[in-house]
């Protein structure tokens, strides 16, 4: 394996956001393959306020069918406690052995990445691209992030890709209130939300 990158998330439940950033990253960096961790316990979000894990990975499963460069992993389901990327990109270095490893996030997640765990053991371990998502600018990273050392801005790349605004938490509000979803996210996962009644 090459080059890899790594797109984490809650995707409760998946849209059309992560899979246009997804894929944009794939193309623009030549990664031989991303993959789709959905988190099984993020340390940032309530526990009561998310999806099963099974229902969010057969999800992502569902939405990432269709292209021969995604993959999805059911590493951070599986693991017991809090997930936490570092362990991720731990696990991911060695059973993949990448030449690169990237971690791919958007402009909310990657301003915050100074308070995750390990921070410094993670940028000796990855870089990361962050994709810029409506709402969220990176204009002057080093002031918006207070901390954020001048060799940590060199290994966060950034990339512009389409701004779709769409959120899952819209998403599920849409749902909630009876209004329509179609078109923010792949048909198979709108099913699939509908016949377990997700969200209501
Ligand atoms: P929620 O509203 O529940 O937080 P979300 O839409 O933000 O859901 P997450 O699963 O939290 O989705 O996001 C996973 C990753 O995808 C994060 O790095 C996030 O910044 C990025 N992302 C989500 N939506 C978009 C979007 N529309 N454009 C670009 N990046 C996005
Ligand atoms: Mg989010």
């Amino acid at each position: 394996m090459k080059a890899l990158g790594i797109m984490g998330g809650t995707f409760d439940p998946i849209h059309y956001g992560h899979l246009v950033a997804a894929e944009g990253v794939r193309h623009e960096f030549k990664l031989d393959k991303v993959i789709f961790v959905p988190s099984g316990r993020p340390p940032h979000k309530a526990d009561n306020r998310i999806t099963g894990p099974t229902h969010r990975l057969a999800m992502t499963e569902l939405a990432t069918a269709s292209n021969p460069y995604f993959e999805v992993s059911s590493l951070e389901v599986n693991r017991p406690g809090l997930s936490y990327t570092i362990d991720t990109v731990l696990d991911f270095r060695s059973m993949y052995e990448p030449s690169e490893l990237y971690f791919i996030t958007g402009g909310d997640a990657l301003l915050e990445i100074l308070t995750w765990k390990d921070v410094d053991m993670l940028f000796s371990l990855c870089k990361f691209i962050g994709v810029t998502r409506p709402g969220y600018s990176f204009d002057n990273l080093g002031e918006k992030i207070p901390g954020l050392s001048a060799d940590y801005i060199n290994k966060i790349h950034i990339m512009e890709v389409p701004a779709l605004a769409i959120s899952s938490t819209d998403i599920r509000g849409r749902i909630r209130s009876g209004r329509p979803i179609k078109y923010l996210l792949p048909e198979t996962v709108e099913h699939y939300i509908s016949s377990c009644r997700l969200y209501r």
